[in-house]
């Protein structure tokens, strides 16, 4: 442990494509071993357009794949760059006992897959990924996503997050309130902002714009050594403020509260400002969902 660190108990969640990969890996598939990269931009604007939901798009883009899993792998290794200070981040996660997550809208076994190529399986054995399940046929014939959750997104990661939570909350000391941070980059990272004590967001990508058009406290960032620093700078000022004791000094009380008024059936006020479609489709899949249009005002609690 590094000196000053505080005992509080630390969980990170973090987006996998685009955050700890400069790349899709999704993408690399699809474009080099499935249905392309022309359909699968068509397939992308359909969803940006709201044409078609993101789960619907996904199964196509999946289902698009003619390979066996073992032979996707090679690809991945020559095209995906693993962000320059991600390792030596997660290393200093293990040495300081913070629980790393993946969280994703992607594949949970292709996403092991790719961190057992980059890292190592020991290295990657301590990393928790929560993740859509899928069924593949070993002759690579069938790719099928199993979804997490039964919504338009497939896998709803705000509630995920508020799940790990509630399970640190458990497993914490008597008194102790566990510190939350998400570290993400993109569009399917925004349900996700609001849910965490600490949120990463990587420079110059969408969910940073977000941030900064809701006002959402955020600490950008360019590589995980800039997470790590930070993260080591967090965890002094919570020795110093807090000694580990209560709520962490960087507590986000509207973690907590986000929930109920973003249930589906609650679409906030502030909707109206949400600039652009695909944000909406991301924020709120089933009150934007063109085949099921409904009235917003109507669905404000009072
Ligand atoms: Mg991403």
């Amino acid at each position: 442990m590094f000196t000053g660190a505080t005992t509080r108990k630390i969980v990170c969640f973090s987006d996998f494509d685009g955050t700890i990969f400069m790349q899709d890996s999704g993408h690399v598939l699809f474009d080099n071993l499935g249905c392309g990269a022309k359909r699968r931009q068509i397939l992308d604007e359909q969803i940006k357009s709201g044409e078609r939901s993101f789960r619907e798009v996904s199964e196509e883009m999946w289902g698009s794949l003619r390979i066996p899993f073992e032979d996707g792998f090679d690809v991945m290794e020559e095209e995906l760059d693993m962000d320059s200070g991600f390792q030596e981040f997660h290393k200093f996660c293990i040495e300081n006992g913070i629980v790393f997550n993946v969280i994703s809208a992607g594949l949970k076994p292709v996403l092991r897959k790719v961190l057992d190529t980059f890292l190592g399986e020991q290295e990657a054995s301590r990393i928790q990924i929560v993740a859509n399940d899928a069924e593949i046929k070993s002759d690579g014939s069938e790719w099928k996503p199993i979804w997490r959750h039964e919504t338009e997104l497939g896998h709803d990661k705000a509630l995920s997050i508020q799940e790990g939570r509630a399970q640190a909350a458990e497993e914490a000391l008597e008194g102790e309130v566990p510190l939350i941070i998400f570290i993400g980059d993109g569009v399917s990272d925004l349900p996700a902002a609001r849910e965490a004590d600490v949120l990463f967001a990587r420079k110059g990508l969408r969910l940073e714009q977000y941030c900064i058009e809701h006002k959402i406290p955020y600490i950008g960032f360019d590589s995980f050594s800039d997470v790590k620093r930070e993260v080591q700078a967090i965890m002094k000022e919570d020795q110093q403020k807090t000694g580990g004791v209560g709520k962490p000094a960087r507590f986000n009380p509207r973690a907590n509260m986000w929930r109920r008024i973003s249930s589906r059936q609650a679409v906030p006020k502030f909707v109206a400002a949400t600039p652009s479609r695909e944000d909406r489709i991301f924020l709120w899949p089933e009150s934007f969902s063109e085949y099921q249009p409904r009235s917003v005002s109507q669905d404000i609690p009072a």
